[in-house]
């Protein structure tokens, strides 16, 4: 049998009992469902907010739309970035005319705050950080630094469905935090996403223009008494990036199980780095001992990695790559070299099979498949 990096796991049964509620009752887009998530998601982690999108991708996307308007920002203001990083982090940014940044991270692989001071400057409006896989890294330090500067903090939560500081969910202390319910993550539905802003008023605009800058939803809209249904307003130019109610039918099935399955996930990780203890050549990136991880990636560096690859290809074991050093797209090489760090990550990074279907058999397997192999 092949193990595969990802594989999600889907309660079938239950999620096809919710895809049928949605279906006899004929509501299968935004509202009905996609309420119900919401409301589930914040007293999941404990945010004050939660407005349910079709991606990640365009909830960053929102997240930068709305701080630029907000708060006055121009075209060619700087946004400092990671770029180890799945693309849609910095694409958001590009998408608002503003301009990534990019800073270095440290052996956590998420940013590191001492080249992210160094990197502010007077057209610096927000710090964007991504949890790699389900780690805060320094997170704290960023928040204190973004605070000390008096700019923005976008928390790309991609991997951080689940995460947790001493008990609280992340997230709180960002001005707007974005999860990913993506096939491959944490939670996984087929594709959508969570914004949660910290602000009342951004989260009612969020609602706004993520459904074309109409101000009151179709499910409102319809139980609303009276002739003057169709007599709303739109009141700036929004976008279609509001989620629907199969989606969020298979993420209120998910939810329940999210916990159960970080905490397999932990147990994996555990299994990995027992195993793994013995070969010096095998360097694994730890979570931050202050954070309960999500662990959305085991990963571990190697400085033959490609080769490693094939190896383990060979057994029909897949392992990923998290990230490629973003600036070595042609479309961010202007930013080449100002991030060492990362670009050396870039190239001895590997992410090993983290699922609900891995065993302690196959960590086994797969750890002294490298320790024979890594150099
Ligand atoms: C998956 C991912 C995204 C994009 O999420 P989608 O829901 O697929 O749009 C953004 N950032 C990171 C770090 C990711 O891993």
């Amino acid at each position: 049998m092949a193990t595969q990096l990802f594989v999600p796991n889907f309660r079938i049964d239950e999620c096809l009992e919710q895809i049928r509620e949605c279906l006899e009752k004929g509501w299968t887009g935004l509202g009905f469902k996609t309420l119900e998530f919401e409301k589930a998601w914040t007293e999941y982690t404990g945010l004050p907010h939660a407005h349910f999108l079709s991606s990640n991708t365009v909830g960053l996307h929102l997240a930068l739309r709305m701080l630029k308007t907000r708060h006055g920002w121009s075209d060619g203001d700087e946004i400092i970035v990671t770029p180890l990083t799945f693309v849609s982090s910095n694409h958001a940014v590009m998408y608002e005319g503003l301009h990534p940044v990019f800073a270095d991270v440290d052996e956590s692989l998420c940013l590191d705050p001492a080249d992210v001071e160094r990197k502010i400057s007077a057209k610096t409006r927000a710090v964007m950080f991504v949890g790699i896989g389900g780690n805060v890294g320094r997170y704290d330090e960023i928040v204190a630094l973004c605070r000390k500067h008096g700019l923005k903090l976008i928390l790309d939560a991609a991997h951080m469905s689940g995460t947790r500081v001493e008990g609280r969910h992340v997230g709180y202390d960002a001005d707007v935090t974005v999860f990913s319910f993506q096939a491959v993550k944490n939670l996984p539905t087929a594709d959508s996403g969570m914004i949660c802003f910290a602000d009342a008023e951004d989260d009612a605009r969020a609602r706004k223009l993520s459904w074309l800058g109409i101000n009151k939803d179709t499910f409102a809209r319809t139980n609303a008494q009276g002739a003057y249904k169709w007599m709303y307003d739109v009141e700036e130019v929004g976008f279609k990036y509001h989620g629907n109610s199969i989606m969020a039918g298979i993420g209120l099935v998910q939810l329940k199980y999210l916990d159960r399955d970080n905490a397999y996930r932990r147990q994996l990780a555990v299994w990995y780095s027992r195993e793994l203890a013995q070969y010096p050549h095998v360097r694994v990136v730890d979570h931050s001992e202050k954070c309960e991880s999500s662990r959305h990636l085991f990963q571990v560096r190697l400085s033959n990695r490609d080769e490693m690859m094939f190896a383990l290809n060979e057994h029909e074991i897949y392992p990923g790559v998290h990230y490629r050093d973003n600036t070595q797209y042609r479309m961010y090489a202007y930013a080449q070299g100002t991030c060492p760090e990362a670009h050396r990550a870039s190239d001895e990074v590997l992410s090993l099979p983290m699922h609900l279907g891995v065993t302690a058999h196959e960590v086994a397997k797969i750890a002294s498949l490298l320790g024979k192999h890594a150099k």
